[in-house]
């Protein structure tokens, strides 16, 4: 399988790298992205060992295209911090839209290019969504009526099976968040959008590990894994 390092918004100070894996079998793409927040550290572990484990073929896609970009906001990143002004708030809030970020704008003209059937968004919440229904940590968000959700649906019950604790079991949310990379992703591109919510409060072994199993579950959905 030809894996390419590629570069996104190269030669400016937002230069990141990003990662495609293009099968020779037809199939979905999916999109996967990291680090919109430079905070949400186990999100971005996740998404490098993606790479590596693609890479060093202990996962094998079966078809289609599957892009990562592992750190989206290298400057916030390096810092740690969420990022100012808030990277997710400034996508395209509609068709014929901008962008009002450089960096926005870079990610959202590659999802624009690669028109991915799947877009995932990987970043970490307060709380535990099981315990708190205001909470986001432990959860899958799509927009309402998405044509995700039985996917989502499937792959929370086999996750949940796999956490013995009922505390840290993952839940659904539907919701739209203008400005946001998944609302982008749905409104324009027509896209499965889902964001990837960890609890940040919890070890990061096992967050990194949640983040992985719901990836390589929703690519099994899409046909990409076996
Ligand atoms: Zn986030």
């Amino acid at each position: 399988m030809p894996i390419q390092k590629k570069g996104l918004a190269s030669g400016s100070s937002y230069a990141t790298p990003y990662y495609d894996f293009q099968t020779r079998r037809k199939g979905p793409t999916v999109m996967v992205v990291a680090g919109i927040h430079g905070n949400e550290t186990a999100s971005i572990q996740a998404a490098k060992q993606l790479v590596d484990r693609l890479s060093s073929r202990e996962l094998v896609l079966q078809k289609g295209r599957l892009v990562i970009v592992p750190i989206v906001h290298q400057t916030a990143y390096r810092k740690r911090i969420r990022g100012v002004p808030d990277l997710n708030r400034t996508f395209p809030r509609g068709p014929g839209k901008k962008a009002g970020h450089p960096l926005a704008s870079a990610l959202y003209q590659l999802a624009e290019r690669l028109e991915p059937s799947w877009y995932l968004d990987l970043h970490e919440a307060n709380g535990l969504s099981q315990s708190n229904s205001k909470a986001l940590g432990q959860t899958l968000i799509t927009q309402p009526r998405s044509r995700a959700v039985p996917a989502l649906r499937n792959l929370i019950r086999s996750l949940n099976l796999t956490i013995p604790l009922k505390s840290r079991h993952f839940n659904l949310r539907l919701h739209e968040l203008p400005g946001s990379s998944r609302t982008a992703a749905a409104r324009v591109l027509k896209s499965r959008a889902v964001t990837v919510e960890t609890c940040w409060s919890l070890d990061k072994v096992e967050r990194v590990r949640y983040q992985v199993d719901v990836v390589c579950g929703l690519l099994r959905e899409a046909g990409l894994l076996k």
